[in-house]
């Protein structure tokens, strides 16, 4: 069989790994993107709310109010859910993010992230524009609605601090609120309308378009396990499903199942998951969703993406690999019935997918400090469809001896020991 050869594989055609392959390709590397999916974009980052979370300067911190913890705690809360049996998986990790959250810190992780996420829409419309498919970029911006006095409270002094790093925002009340999106009902205490984010109506969609131009400008797109990847004297190889692929240097860009290659190399990336659930539901009659609806208060967004109306769901702390346990999307079908005129199902059964999350909320990007030639992009939690482009070139930076446009330190694999 013929063996491919190539200046780098990347290991992973989600939205992480098919942006790093254009960065690297746009710096003259010949790049053998590879995937155990036949197609780009089919797993994690098909299955978003679709949000390029520009506004998004804090992470989604561990709660610190006691309160908060005991209602997360009862497994009643919309937001975030376990599974009970699962625990002792996970339970570690959960210390670590609650002890990555003190403000201070999550702070300083904040502050590492600010240039990748200040970057983030700028690098998309780039990509966008050379792929050829504005369609997949509407400037809705995206509302968050709270039906409580407290916690609109909350999110306003929120939008204050985050004014302090350039975000625009605007509270909304229930006049507002209708001006913008008539068709929802509900007893609102306001909204905060974030007008910058970008909005993708078909992630997986914008992925294989990534994809494609990747191609057209040469890139290749093997077929194959990334399991399969090897040292050997040249630098890394893989077995693909029509041959093997050979390179100086790979990327591990496998999302959640990024620990499938990392771990058996030693390194001990405590990598975790959030899972998520969405599934697909017809508006009635002619009802319209104009922007991306986050119901902050009962943990569920409706997204209107090409497909229909996206529910997604809030956190679910399970093994990546447990069954899937919808609770979430059943928890949250009759309140998103009440919000907005939904119809029908247009999915059989709700999509799963895990976000792929480390403790102190920062992404892995750089070298793999014991393997030449391997390198790191993979941990982008709740923001791998916004940061994808911006990491991928922060990777292809470093990977090519360019000045890296953000202080890449904060992101060394070195961080775990
Ligand atoms: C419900 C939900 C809502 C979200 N909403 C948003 C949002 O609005 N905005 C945002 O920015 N982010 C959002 N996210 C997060 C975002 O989707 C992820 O951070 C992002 O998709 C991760 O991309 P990735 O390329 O790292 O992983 P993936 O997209 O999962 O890509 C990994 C790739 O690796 C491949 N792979 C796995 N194992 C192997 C193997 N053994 N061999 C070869 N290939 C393999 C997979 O097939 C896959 O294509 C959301 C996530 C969820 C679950």
């Amino acid at each position: 069989m013929a063996e491919l050869k190539a200046d780098v594989l990347v290991l992973g055609a989600g939205m992480v790994g098919v942006s790093a392959a254009l960065h690297l390709q746009q710096r003259g590397r010949d790049v053998i993107l590879v995937d155990s999916h036949t197609l780009a974009g089919e797993e994690t980052s098909f299955g978003n709310a679709g949000l390029i979370e520009c506004a998004s300067v804090f992470p989604y911190m561990f709660p610190r109010d006691f309160a908060q913890i005991l209602r997360y705690a009862m497994n009643r809360a919309p937001q975030v859910r376990y599974r009970f049996a699962d625990l002792p998986a996970f339970l570690p990790w959960l210390a670590r993010y609650f002890i990555a959250s003190a403000p201070e810190r999550a702070l300083r992780s904040a502050m590492a992230e600010l240039p990748l996420i200040r970057r983030s829409l700028f690098e998309h419309e780039a990509l966008i524009a050379e792929a050829g498919v504005p369609e997949l970029l509407q400037r809705t911006g995206w509302i968050k609605l709270f039906r409580s006095d407290a916690t609109l409270a909350n999110a306003s002094a929120e939008l204050e601090r985050a004014r302090q790093y350039g975000v625009a925002g605007e509270i909304l009340d229930g006049k507002a609120i209708a001006e913008r999106e008539p068709g929802l009902t509900g007893d609102f205490a306001g909204a905060v309308y974030l007008p910058a984010p970008g909005f993708v109506p078909d992630p997986g969609g914008l992925t294989k378009a990534y994809a494609a131009l990747f191609q057209r400008k040469g890139g290749r797109f093997v077929v194959g396990d990334a399991r399969t990847l090897q040292q050997d004297a040249g630098g890394w190889r893989m077995a693909g499903r029509d041959g093997a692929a050979v390179a100086r240097e790979a990327v591990v860009a496998l999302g959640p199942w990024s620990d499938l290659v990392f771990r058996p190399l030693g390194y001990p990336i405590p990598l975790g998951v959030k899972r998520g659930y969405h599934l697909h539901l017809e508006s009635r009659g002619n009802a319209v969703l104009n922007h991306p609806v986050l119901d902050s208060d009962l943990g569920y967004l409706l997204a209107p993406m090409n497909r229909g109306i996206r529910l997604t769901t809030g956190v679910e702390f399970a093994r990546r690999d447990a069954p899937p346990t919808p609770v979430q999307i059943q928890r949250a079908l009759p309140l998103a019935h009440a919000l907005f005129p939904l119809g029908d199902a247009v999915d059989a059964k709700p999509w799963i997918g895990a976000r792929p999350c480390l403790p102190d909320m920062l992404p892995v990007i750089g070298k793999a400090p014991r393997h030449a030639g391997l390198w790191f992009d993979f941990g982008h939690q709740h923001h791998g469809l916004t940061l994808g482009p911006a990491t991928g070139r922060l990777l292809a930076e470093m990977m090519t001896g360019e000045a890296p446009f953000a202080d890449p330190a904060p992101f060394a694999a070195e961080r775990f020991g």
